[in-house]
């Protein structure tokens, strides 16, 4: 694999090495330059890190490729105890951060000589390849370009070294890649460089390399998809790394056993639809697929048909993927309060469908993404344009600020959803994935104003009645509820905060704290706590969150502790304490 599948994270320890940093992202799409917390702000960093080591240590388990712009030595020393199995480990590279040297230092067979050339080359210097094949062949044997799989690295390593030794190879198949490289040819040698979709006995004379060619229709469902899908290949001699997708009627998507075997074999699942009504005949699946090159069909029974195409195909042009509609909560703001499935649905939308602020919020993006920034009032309607483009089969996030499921994006998806008559929308996965909401971002600031009972009332009446949302804070302000208020005022509700507050007085006292949030975790965030009695409805606007405390919510002041706000656990007339040891049964987790 020359081409990296994952893009790279580019570590920097200080903000002399930024420029560099972000001259070596411009080479890869999707890279995000993670920088040391506190020396790296937060405007210059994608991802901020507290220690390097430990974090060095996670991203090389994860198998992100590192590009690390301080000593060799520091990076070594810091994945030292996590070296493990040379076959899977990600490219690793340390670059000095003024950019003059590029040194590869990890994962020669996931390309890390192809990356430090292409660095080099950005950073107009020269890359330090040390790989004795690569600097006698100018191309890495053990390591294929995309399409292609090495059968065994063991048998390649021996190999390799009989061509270092001075002989040469006769090549069996197509190898366009080393055209022109300084590999030795010759067709009487003995070795031979052999590329072909068939298994061999496997010899330390060969270096055999599979083309991912192989389409795989299968037509049952059950448990048992993978292990036919091996037996098949086995029968006809194809080798399993040979396999690039697995093909699957559409009535099968959403089964979980379909999704179970392509994972299992390590391939695509894609999905077809043939004209047969519902018989789904294998090799009528693999004409409707759209195969983009020539192949040849080997049957396989009644239910499966094997294509062995001419050349390596890209898996994602064989009928068609699952749809997936991901409807995502992005915090209040900064990346840090984003949890990981929220970037990672980000990382792999398609599409990202938002209103414009939000989904510029959600960046960085990589380069092909597509972004639909809307306005702020069209929430149904881009539900719809979601589920559209998600059943074309196109990932797609629809981001919220906050959680989705929080006066956003979550429940007008679902409400496109009910009573929807498009078919295909049935076909899509739907995930929503939850966010740290604006009341619990202002909490945390404030410090545990949320600790007991509390309630969220949005003040906009723009879908409910003015009277509703009067009785319910009525209600809310007699059971003694902490009250968070969302959408407290705007523009075009002026009055209604200040009758709000008249609602609250008559039943609370004016020395409630209140705490009001600002733009919590963005820029210029602001933080300020005002008696219920002093409070001002020009000291709130629509991006302001405000907790209204209960009758115990209070203030701690602590010597040499800032002033913090919090609602105690326990209640009035309760068994409890107050320490939480009266009564065990009440006692929290
Ligand atoms: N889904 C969002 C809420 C959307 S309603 C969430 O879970 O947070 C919009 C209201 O949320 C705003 O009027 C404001 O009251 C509040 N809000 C959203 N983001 C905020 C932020 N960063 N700081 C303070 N209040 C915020």
């Amino acid at each position: 694999m020359a081409t990296l599948n994952a893009a790279p994270a580019i570590v920097v320890l200080g903000p002399s090495a930024l420029a560099t940093a972000r001259r070596i992202q411009a080479c890869y799409p999707g890279a995000r330059v993670h920088g040391l917390h506190p020396r790296i702000g937060s405007d210059d960093a994608d991802e901020r890190y507290d220690a390097l080591g430990p974090h060095l240590r996670e991203l090389y388990a994860r198998g992100t490729p590192l590009v690390v712009l301080c000593a060799a030595g520091i990076v070594i020393r810091s994945l030292a105890p996590a070296l493990a199995d040379k076959g899977v480990e990600p490219p690793v590279l340390a670059v000095a951060e003024d950019g003059s040297a590029v040194v590869p230092l990890l994962g020669g067979l996931a390309g890390v000589n192809v990356m430090a050339r292409e660095i080099a080359d950005a950073l107009q210097t020269a890359a330090a390849i040390t790989t004795s094949g690569e600097l006698r062949f100018g191309t890495c044997l053990l390591n294929p370009p995309d399409g292609y799989a090495l059968a065994s690295i063991e048998q390649g390593k021996h190999f390799v070294s009989s061509l270092l030794a001075g002989e040469a190879a006769r090549l069996e198949g197509d190898a366009p890649w080393l055209d022109g490289t300084g590999v030795p040819l010759a067709d009487d040698a003995r070795l031979a460089i052999r590329v072909s979709e068939l298994t061999s006995e496997g010899s330390a004379d060969e270096l055999l390399i599979h083309p991912r060619c192989v389409v795989v229709a299968l037509n049952t469902r059950g448990e048992r998809m993978a292990d036919d899908v091996r037996r098949m290949l086995d029968a006809h001699h194809i080798a399993m790394r040979s396999l690039a997708t697995l093909l699957v009627p559409r009535r099968l998507i959403g089964d979980a056993d379909a999704v179970e075997a392509a994972a299992s074999l390590g391939v695509p699942l894609r999905y077809v639809a043939t004209h047969d009504h519902g018989n789904d005949d294998p090799h009528a699946m693999l004409a409707a697929a759209a195969i983009p090159v020539r192949y040849r069909a080997l049957d396989a029974g009644d239910s499966a048909a094997i294509a062995v195409c001419e050349q390596p195909i890209d898996p994602l042009r064989i009928g068609r993927a699952r749809g997936r509609l991901s409807v995502v909560g992005l915090g209040p703001g900064d990346a840090a309060l984003r949890v990981p499935a929220a970037r990672r649905a980000l990382d792999d939308a398609t599409d990202i469908i938002g209103y414009a602020t939000y989904v510029k919020m959600a960046g960085p993006f990589r380069d092909g993404q597509q972004l639909h920034g809307t306005d702020n009032r069209e929430e149904l309607q881009r539900a719809r344009h979601a589920f559209e483009l998600a059943s074309e089969g196109r990932r797609v996030a629809v981001v919220s600020s906050g959680d989705p499921g929080v006066f956003a994006m979550a429940a007008a998806v679902l409400e496109a959803l009910d009573g929807a008559a498009d078919p295909a929308w049935a076909d899509v996965e739907l995930e929503i994935v939850p966010g740290v909401s604006a009341a619990m971002a202002t909490a945390a600031l404030a410090g545990a104003p949320l600790g007991h009972d509390f309630c969220i009332v949005s003040l906009s009446d723009n879908l409910k009645p003015w009277r509703t949302i009067e009785t319910r804070l009525r209600h809310a302000a007699e059971a003694d509820f902490v009250i968070a208020l969302y959408n407290p005022i705007s523009r075009a509700r002026p009055w209604q905060l200040d009758r709000a507050l008249d609602v609250l007085r008559a039943v609370r006292s004016a020395d409630t704290p209140v705490v009001l949030g600002r733009d919590v975790g963005r820029p210029g965030a602001m933080l300020t706590t005002t008696p219920l009695g002093a409070l001002r409805a020009d000291q709130v606007d629509m991006r302001t969150m405000v907790i209204v405390g209960s009758s115990q919510t209070r203030k701690v002041v602590y010597p040499g502790q800032r002033e913090w706000i919090y609602t105690p656990r326990w209640y009035p007339g309760d068994p409890d304490d107050g320490n939480g040891n009266a009564n065990p049964a009440d006692r929290p987790a």
